[in-house]
């Protein structure tokens, strides 16, 4: 027989929502474990809807999907009167954050696994395009002893190696830039993920190798 567990304001709620959150329905959503060991989140037709955090730490908006015992989900809108929590919060012991805390462990690993690979291949990459530069104003000393016409000609030839000189670092700097957009992303996804299990701020490091939260005491 499959599990079922109503999550929402009434008192047989599987977890319970505080009484702020009144984005939440009374039946606001299922979840179902089932025999094979499988997850589900049921919208049992709530006013705000349900939805379940993704990779990159994004709410989706769900009606039935299968899910992990770590998904994260929201019942509501974004905003104050939502309410977010692991799915696994169903089966867990009321004042208990240490499944989520051991969670959040592995998301910082896999975080700073990430970040210092980001790193890695900035600082290589600028060493790259620091070397551009010098290497076309040699190609053009060496130019002048090889093509002829750069020969007979210092004019062409200093004005063509200003432009290599110039033009190397802006084409290299192309293929090897720095990739901000990609930090940005990190640094974005870090904020959505690494987030308290009870009150839904950002923690820290810190906190999570600590498994508590230092704003709202949660561990
Ligand atoms: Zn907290």
């Amino acid at each position: 027989m499959a599990k079922e567990y109503i999550i929402g304001r009434v008192a047989e709620s599987a977890v319970t929502v505080p009484a702020e959150k009144v984005g939440v329905s009374g039946r606001h959503a299922k979840i179902i474990v089932c025999d094979n060991g499988q997850w589900e989140i049921e919208d049992l037709s709530s006013s705000n809807g349900t939805f379940v955090k993704d990779r990159d730490g994004n709410f989706q908006r769900v009606f039935k999907k299968v899910i992990s015992e770590n998904t994260v989900i929201r019942l509501g809108q974004e905003g104050h009167s939502s309410f977010v929590f692991i799915a696994h919060r169903a089966l867990a012991d009321e004042d208990s954050y240490a499944y989520e805390f051991r969670q959040l462990k592995k998301l910082l690993k896999y975080q700073l696994a990430d970040e210092e690979a980001m790193e890695k291949k900035n600082s290589r990459n600028m060493k790259i395009v620091k070397f551009a530069s010098p290497l076309a104003m040699a190609l053009c000393i060496g130019a002048q002893y090889v093509v002829p016409a750069l020969k007979n000609d210092p004019g062409l030839n200093l004005w063509i190696s200003r432009g290599a000189m110039a033009a190397a670092p802006v084409i290299i700097g192309f293929f090897f830039g720095i990739d901000t957009r990609s930090v940005k992303a990190l640094k974005q996804r870090r904020l959505k993920n690494l987030t308290c299990p009870k009150c839904g701020y950002p923690v820290s490091e810190f906190d999570i190798q600590n498994m508590q939260c230092s704003r709202c005491k949660a561990k």
